[in-house]
């Protein structure tokens, strides 16, 4: 890792240069909700302007430009008395500017799965290797647990992290490409006042965190608590839409649609992101369904993001970021729900 600190006017050419080659993503602000409030959603950017650079949290996480919500795998073609097989991608190079760390950390998760385990999925290999990252702190989101989580500082997982020190950014340099890329800006070298700066906005960051929830031995809470009646009680508050996985950095959950045209000389394979609220999950043929009520459902989702991820990857799945609890209709979030189960042994 280098360090080098860059001034925001120069950063601001760097990232104009950067639009002028390849396909940039940042924060927006897309909308604002009934109190007000800005509602920032990443989206494609023609000019660093457009970014609301200084944004809180965006309502969906950056997790859709890795894994769309719909996608072609394969198409196949009846001819000659056989079935052929296309499968067909194209993955430009691009840049996503503005990465909190705690989305950083979620993409280091998604990875895990998608990347590092036994069955890559090649699709979001291909984009997450042709990705450029550039990750910005700020002072945590209202709702933000990440802290708890150990999400809310990034250590690799990017090519450069800036940090605000006034007029200008620190900036951790965490890849070749990234070197490469600066030697067409001026940077300068860290000073000892830089140095200390930086050291102080970290500490200023890290002091914002506000909400937090205990997750010390949560597995064996939650394997303890797995009849309880706290998944009742949120249960039955649930509505099964689904909004909360649809947000989440690291919810990968997808079904295979299979569409076969009237011709029947035509047909395509969809992927389709899913969510493990929804009423038929747990569906199979015949009809059975393993996981009928919302509670359940409810409960095998807080069971994924806090237990089995943690028994395969020792870790949990979650970041912390609460946006399933901003997205939720019904007020359910992970910080009340934890705290009720530790209520419940107590
Ligand atoms: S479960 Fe909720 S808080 Fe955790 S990463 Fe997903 S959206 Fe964020
Ligand atoms: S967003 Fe809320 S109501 Fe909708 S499925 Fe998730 S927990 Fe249930």
């Amino acid at each position: 890792m280098l360090f080098k600190t860059i001034t925001k006017s120069n950063f601001k050419k760097f990232v104009n240069n950067i639009i002028k080659e390849n396909q940039t993503i940042g924060p927006v602000e897309t909308d604002r909700n009934a109190k007000g409030e800005p509602i920032y959603q990443f989206e494609e950017i023609s000019n660093f302007n457009e970014m609301a650079i200084d944004y809180t949290i965006t309502y969906s996480s950056v997790k859709n430009f890795f894994l769309p919500f719909k996608e072609n795998l394969s198409t196949f073609h009846f001819k000659d008395g056989t079935w052929n097989q296309k499968i067909e991608y194209t993955i430009h190079p691009r840049v996503i500017i503005g990465l909190r760390p705690y989305d950083i950390n979620g993409l280091l998760k998604l990875d895990k799965v998608l990347m590092k385990g036994k069955f890559p999925y090649p699709y979001y290999v291909a984009r997450r290797k042709n990705t450029f990252i550039i990750g910005i702190d700020n002072a945590p989101p209202k709702g933000c647990f990440a802290q708890s989580l150990g999400t809310d500082v990034a250590l690799h997982g990017f090519d450069i992290f800036l940090t605000d020190i006034g007029n200008k950014y620190f900036m951790e340099i965490n890849s070749s490409k990234a070197f490469n890329l600066l030697k067409n800006i001026k940077t300068n070298e860290v000073t000892d006042k830089d140095q200390k700066k930086y050291i102080e906005k970290k500490k200023q960051i890290e002091s914002l965190y506000k909400n937090e929830v205990d997750v010390t031995g949560l597995p064996s809470l939650m394997d303890i608590e797995f009849e309880s009646d706290v998944w009742k009680k949120w249960g039955d508050k649930c509505l099964s839409c689904g909004s909360c996985a649809m947000v989440c950095p690291t919810c990968y959950c997808y079904t295979v649609k299979e569409n076969i045209d009237v011709s029947l000389n035509l047909a395509s394979k969809e992927r389709i992101l899913y969510s493990c609220n929804l009423i038929d999950f747990a569906e199979v043929a015949g009809g059975h369904n393993f996981r009928p009520s919302a509670m359940s459902r409810l409960k095998y989702r807080y069971y994924h993001q806090y237990r089995g991820f943690v028994e395969s990857y020792d870790e949990p799945k979650c970041v912390g970021c609460n946006r399933c609890g901003n997205a939720c209709p019904t007020n359910i979030y992970p910080v009340a729900v934890i705290h009720d189960l530790r209520m419940e042994n107590a």
